[in-house]
């Protein structure tokens, strides 16, 4: 049992019940901590329901909000662990809640679908080859510093040196240009599971024409994991 599980059992949280949405009757909602006024969870729990089809959820088993040490020690705003989706209750707004959460399902899904988007070693390859193509850019507009990146480069795992080179030095709006036309998003090219996970929330925003012309591998993918959960 995780300290959080424990935590539960010792303080009486704020259960959410009866949230008038049978969607979510599977999945225990806690709130840690309160989101702020204008964020209204019922509106953001409404949205995810209209984007995500139901079956998607499964082994979701709850949905906590609050204030997480293991998501401020890693710098992230949400985290899919042990079935259950942590969000971080300092939202600005319900957009970037609602964003946090599809995106986290996201994971839950690579999770139960793990042989069909990554066996092949396809999806892979096809993240390696844009990888490849924005170092190249990166040397082209005089990030020289990339260079001693070479070999992370061509390894699909996440990397923490890499993930600061890339927001610390090169920066979050260089990056947008850098990976314009090659990835969906900037935060696509972190990992390959980030890139699975980018692409298939795109997708579920309904961009994914996007995602087609621009990652056709992943695109299969996306549509032989609804194809398999459509059977
Ligand atoms: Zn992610």
């Amino acid at each position: 049992m995780n300290t959080f599980k424990h935590f539960i059992k010792r303080n009486s949280l704020k259960i959410v019940e009866n949230m008038n949405n049978q969607f979510f009757n599977n999945i225990q909602i806690i709130i840690k901590d309160p989101l702020p006024k204008h964020v209204n969870l019922n509106n953001v729990l409404q949205k995810l329901a209209e984007l995500v089809p139901e079956r998607f959820f499964d082994g979701i088993d709850g949905l906590y909000i609050g204030k997480f040490g293991h998501l401020e020690k890693r710098n992230v705003t949400a985290v899919f662990d042990d079935g259950v989706l942590y969000v971080t209750s300092e939202q600005d707004n319900e957009e970037d809640f609602l964003d946090d959460c599809v995106h986290e399902i996201c994971h839950a899904i690579e999770q139960n679908y793990g042989d069909v988007i990554y066996a092949d070693g396809k999806l892979d390859h096809e993240f390696i080859r844009k990888r490849q193509e924005v170092f190249q850019k990166m040397i082209e507009d005089g990030f020289e510093s990339a260079k001693k990146f070479t070999k992370i480069f061509y390894n699909s795992e996440y990397n923490k040196k890499l993930d600061e080179f890339l927001y610390k030095d090169i920066g979050y709006d260089n990056l947008s240009v850098l990976t314009k036309d090659i990835f969906v998003n900037c935060y696509s090219m972190t990992s390959l599971q980030e890139y699975w996970a980018s692409g298939l929330e795109r997708f579920f925003f309904g961009e994914g024409e996007k995602v087609g012309s621009l990652c056709p591998v992943l695109y299969k993918k996306i549509k032989q994991v609804t194809v398999l959960e459509n059977e």
